[in-house]
């Protein structure tokens, strides 16, 4: 079936034709080629690996990027993919955002040459794939605080430490790796098969179902100094690629609460219980698809807004985080309220929505925690920093 889309205040008309254009193409690709199976690598803990050269051939990877065969596309272009694929899947999506945004980006941004020509063209293709090293196991919200170091040794470096929670770790050809070195925090590439390097998958998510996640183990890990990003110093490097990849974050989680709206609010017109009148005829039900709608309604403003912004370079991290923090955390109450909507029903893989709350509870947590994202604000409007 396709997805007609959910726009209650003539949103679209703010869209451009072109914008409009790459919409429709990633939100076939979704009804065609994800949608389909997307049931079963959730219950099947599988990520659709099927689905890349499909991905790359549409300009998906780096969308936002220019040169090395990346789409060029606007911001609002990108955010509008992000979204379609989360309706699919926020796992589709987490892999995405991974590829462009935290690891095509920071070698865009920071790398050599080299590093470039060597790898961007083959992330762009999904010749190869790439996952992003920041967060250790005693060390999420506080990044600041890694423990994996990088030393100098002759003309290369040694890595020791170790990363968890890596999306895309176990099916990755390179790793963007963030350890500390004897001036400050700098960021690597490591590629699958490097001695002293080791994958391990984690298992028994219930959340992210259909992404591969893992921990990377850097043991006496050689890597050349072309391996080193250049460019990149200081954990602002990490943090730049992270407000990219939650600017993608605040549009994807759209596409989830529109899943699950316009579930809710087909079932509850041909649900019938009490003198066979369906369910919407009740005022209880009305409020609830009545929040959902406002709330999505209110994202997508937020998003496009956002959008515009940083296409203009004017955006900053405080804007994008009120912009994960709030669609993400409306997501997450849409898909609660139309689980509740779907009764009995809401809880069987028959919907999708149990798979996006499930899923939400990670975009929730991942990327800045929504406590991190409220901090960032109110540090923003008082000059405070309240998280230290
Ligand atoms: C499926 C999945 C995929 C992921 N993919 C990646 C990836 O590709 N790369 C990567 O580097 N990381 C990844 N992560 C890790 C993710 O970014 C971290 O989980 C996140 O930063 C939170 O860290 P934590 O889990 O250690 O929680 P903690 O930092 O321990 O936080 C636990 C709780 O304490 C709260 N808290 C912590 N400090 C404060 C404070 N100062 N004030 C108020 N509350 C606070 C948090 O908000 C949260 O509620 C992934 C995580 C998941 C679940």
């Amino acid at each position: 079936m396709s997805f007609k889309g959910v726009d209650y205040f003539c949103v679209d008309s703010l869209l451009s034709e072109e914008e409009l254009m790459v919409r429709q193409t990633a939100r076939r690709f979704v009804d065609e080629e994800v949608a389909p199976v997307i049931r079963d690598c959730y219950r099947e803990a599988r990520f659709p690996r099927d689905l890349v050269p499909q991905m790359a051939a549409m300009g998906f990877f780096g969308a936002n990027l220019e040169g090395w065969g990346c789409a060029g596309m606007s911001n609002v272009e990108y955010g509008l993919i992000m979204q379609e694929l989360e309706r699919g899947d926020s796992g589709v999506r987490s892999f995405v955002s991974v590829q462009g945004a935290l690891v095509m980006y920071p070698i865009h941004a920071y790398g050599s040459e080299e590093q470039k020509r060597t790898w961007l063209p083959r992330l762009q293709s999904g010749q190869a794939v790439g996952c992003f090293g920041l967060t250790e196991p005693d060390f999420g919200s506080n990044p600041a605080g890694m423990r994996a170091t990088a030393r100098r040794a002759g003309a290369g470096w040694i890595l020791n430490g170790e990363k968890t929670w890596i999306t895309n770790g176990g099916i990755s050809d390179v790793a963007v790796v963030w350890a500390r070195a004897d001036d400050g925090i700098r960021g690597f590439l490591v590629e699958t098969g490097t001695p002293g390097y080791s994958i391990s998958d984690i298992h028994g998510k219930w959340s992210m179902r259909a992404s591969v996640t893992s921990s990377l183990a850097f043991a006496d890990c050689r890597v050349s100094d072309g391996n080193m990003l250049p460019g990149a110093r200081g954990l602002k490097a990490p943090l730049s690629c992270l407000s990219q990849a939650r600017y993608g974050i605040g549009w994807g989680a759209i596409g989830a609460a529109m899943d699950c709206y316009e579930t809710a609010r087909q079932y509850s017109i041909l649900r019938k219980q009490f003198d066979d009148r369906p369910i919407a005829s009740h005022q209880l039900v009305q409020e609830k698809l009545a929040w959902m709608i406002t709330e999505i309604t209110k994202a997508q403003l937020l998003a496009l807004h956002a959008g515009r912004l940083k296409d203009q370079g004017r955006i900053e991290p405080a804007h994008i985080s009120m912009l994960k923090r709030n669609n993400v955390g409306i997501a997450l109450e849409c898909a609660r309220l139309s689980r509740d909507l779907l009764g009995a029903n809401g809880i069987t893989d028959e919907y999708p929505i149990m798979r996006h709350l499930c899923n939400l509870e990670t975009v929730k947590t991942y990327e800045g925690t929504d406590h991190i994202h409220a901090l960032v604000i109110g540090e923003k409007v008082t000059g405070v920093q309240a998280y230290r």
